[in-house]
């Protein structure tokens, strides 16, 4: 033990600066950090290298575990083991990695309804900056931290090696593009880097319940699909019987689909990009058809505008709709940006109101980490009462059960639900 140690940077930390890693907060801040120091010889002694094992010792000289350094970073290092005395190997990474899909067995069981969910969710599986995404027997990872990038090797083997029987995947390939990579000082290339075996096709099908979808693992948003809106979309589906429906920033289709096969009457699938519309324009046709019935019952119908001017279209021309989805982008991507996001998120949620029917529900979601779920919750009291309307809630939904949240990691909470009704 004693010689292993010798070769690790120790980041000490300020006096004080050691109770969020005591938690057990895997994230450590540069402005935390007093000094960098090296054991070992003969060795560059100044700085250890991009996605490094490092010691964090406390003040006092207290060994409280290690992480990956990230020199580019504000979160210098990111915790992988709290333990003194488990220094973390590529066995310790792939162990975590088995331990995160062993968590999902549920889903990939012979009754799971579903061929696809999110097999390592980053700091809440104890890898940070690391995303696994399962479709349909091809994984899409992104690695956004130096010590996610590190140990990549070891992931995808173990990833490889650790599904259940009849679920082993095809291949695993990794997303490059994702922006925070850039400042972790990685690496941005765009599209797909299938890391080992078969190239993924152009799209996967995945299901979900009686729904198909065809994933753009290239292109698509995040790995290609909101994996996250898995319980929120079965929520709206329980509530579209009969409705006329409004999903609103619909990317390919999800809500709209759930909707639909939850016995809505008509679906208005609203989003500003060309490409996400003309996939949800297939998956209609993959789950319900693009048969003769379909053109001429008109079940969806497909708008490419911007739902700020659409909502107001909509008011102008005096619609109406018997439910309305809102899932907008992030608004909201640091704590200094939540008072304009609140702004965006009241104007969307004040129209979408006023476009409702009696009884009608308007389902609303917050993507926005830095937007609480109690500021998001005033948000919307303050729309209603602009929008002269009396509302009751009915249900709460958040990111499904494979994407969990650590307790001691509130930061990986992200995605917020409310479901209300219309009163009067
Ligand atoms: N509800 C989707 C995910 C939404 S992602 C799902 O469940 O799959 C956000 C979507 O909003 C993207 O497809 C993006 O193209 C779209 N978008 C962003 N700004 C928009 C705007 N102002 N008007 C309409 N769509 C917008």
């Amino acid at each position: 033990m004693r010689e292993l140690l010798a070769n690790v940077h120790k980041i000490c930390l300020r006096p004080k600066r050691d109770y969020s890693v005591r938690k057990h907060h895997p994230w450590v801040f540069s402005g935390a950090i007093a000094d960098v120091a090296f054991a070992g010889s003969g060795k560059d002694s100044a700085s250890p290298l991009s996605g490094e094992t490092v010691e964090v010792v406390s003040a006092e000289g207290e060994t409280l575990g290690y992480g990956s350094y990230s020199p580019a970073s504000q979160i210098r290092v990111r915790m992988l083991s709290f333990d003194p005395k488990r220094v973390p190997d590529g066995a310790f990474v792939a162990e975590l990695v088995a331990l995160s899909i062993s968590r999902r067995a549920a889903f990939f069981a012979p009754e799971s309804t579903t061929n696809a969910c999110r097999v390592i969710n980053a700091e809440s599986d104890g890898l940070p900056g690391v995303v696994a995404d399962y479709y349909n027997g091809h994984v899409i990872c992104q690695f956004t931290s130096a010590g996610a990038e590190r140990w990549k090797d070891e992931i995808v083997q173990s990833l490889m090696a650790n599904f259940p029987a009849g679920a082993a995947p095809l291949s695993v390939s990794a997303r490059t593009d994702v922006d925070v990579r850039a400042k972790e000082g990685l690496k941005c290339l765009e599209g797909l880097e299938c890391l080992t075996g078969e190239e993924p096709p152009e799209l996967i099908e995945i299901k979900e319940g009686d729904i198909r979808y065809f994933v753009d693992v290239r292109k698509g948003h995040k790995t290609g699909f909101y994996l996250d809106q898995r319980d929120a979309r079965a929520a709206v589906g329980a509530f579209a019987k009969g409705r006329e429906v409004l999903n609103c920033f619909c990317y390919t289709g999800g809500f709209g689909l759930a909707a639909a096969a939850g016995g809505a009457k008509h679906v208005t699938q609203v989003d500003i990009s060309r490409d996400a519309l003309e996939l949800a324009r297939r998956n209609a046709e993959l789950t319900f058809g693009g048969g003769p019935e379909a053109k001429d019952g008109r079940r969806f119908d497909f708008v490419e505008a911007d739902v700020f001017q659409y909502l107001r279209r909509c008011r102008d021309e005096g619609k109406a709709f018997d439910l309305v989805v809102l899932d907008p982008p992030k608004f909201a991507a640091t704590k200094s940006q939540v008072e304009k996001a609140a702004r965006g998120y009241k104007d969307i949620n004040l129209l979408a109101m006023k476009l409702l029917r009696p009884n009608g529900i308007l389902a609303t979601f917050s993507c926005s980490g830095a937007m609480t779920s109690d500021l998001f919750d005033k948000v919307l009291a303050e729309a209603a009462v602009d929008a002269r309307r009396d509302f009751q809630m009915v249900g709460r939904t958040r990111q499904g059960a494979d994407h969990p949240v650590a307790l001691n990691f509130p930061e990986g909470l992200y995605l917020k639900g409310v479901i209300l009704r219309r009163l009067s």
